[in-house]
């Protein structure tokens, strides 16, 4: 079944950071919860998917791998957009998933080449890798709402943009501020007779 995956940051490593959804709560929402759903997203994403037959055990480690990566670049990313120091097994990890040749397999006793299932991870980590060393830190952003937290490249011209999306957290913010104003005005007026 085919998800509709939000691609809203502006580069293909953050759309990836933000396939964990609302880290800010206590409970964030996994989308990556199958193999099928990290070939779903790559699709989406315009990555093209392996060319090796994959077996079952291969699906599972890439799928975990995938998650370790994501987990790693979206710690590496905000400390870097935050001026701190960067782990170093972060950086291992992004540095085992940067993009490779295709490799040499035996196909029914002949030499073939293909693309492992991880390969797919490989322009992700390129992509944060590129970020890390040739982005503008300031305009690397999180979502306004603390509870989303889904990061962004803000390309505006201004660097002005503060919603992962107008349409979904920009629209809630703006709808919150006017029930907010809303019921500020009815609390703070007070009838005559109960003074
Ligand atoms: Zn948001």
């Amino acid at each position: 079944m085919a998800k509709r995956w939000k691609l809203v940051g502006g580069r293909l490593s953050l759309d990836f950071v933000n396939t964990l959804s609302w880290r800010g709560r206590v409970t964030p929402r996994e989308d990556l919860v199958t193999y099928a759903d990290l070939l779903d997203w790559s699709a989406a994403a315009g990555i093209v998917p392996a060319t090796k037959k994959t077996s079952s055990a291969e699906r599972e480690t890439t799928l975990t791998r995938a998650r370790a990566l994501r987990e790693s670049i979206s710690r590496l990313l905000v400390a870097w957009s935050g001026g701190q120091r960067l782990r170093r097994s972060d950086l291992e990890r992004l540095n085992q998933e940067l993009p490779r040749r295709e490799e040499l397999y035996l196909r029914r006793g002949k030499l073939v080449w293909g693309a492992p299932a991880h390969a797919i991870l490989g322009p992700i980590a390129q992509c944060a890798a590129d970020l890390l060393t040739e982005g503008e830190r300031e305009r690397l952003k999180s979502c306004g709402s603390e509870e989303c937290a889904w990061l962004f490249y803000d390309e505006s011209r201004t660097g002005g943009r503060r919603w992962c999306s107008m349409a979904d957290c920009g629209n809630r913010a703006k709808a919150r501020r006017h029930y907010d104003r809303k019921r500020s005005v009815a609390t703070t007026f007070t009838p005559k007779s109960e003074r």
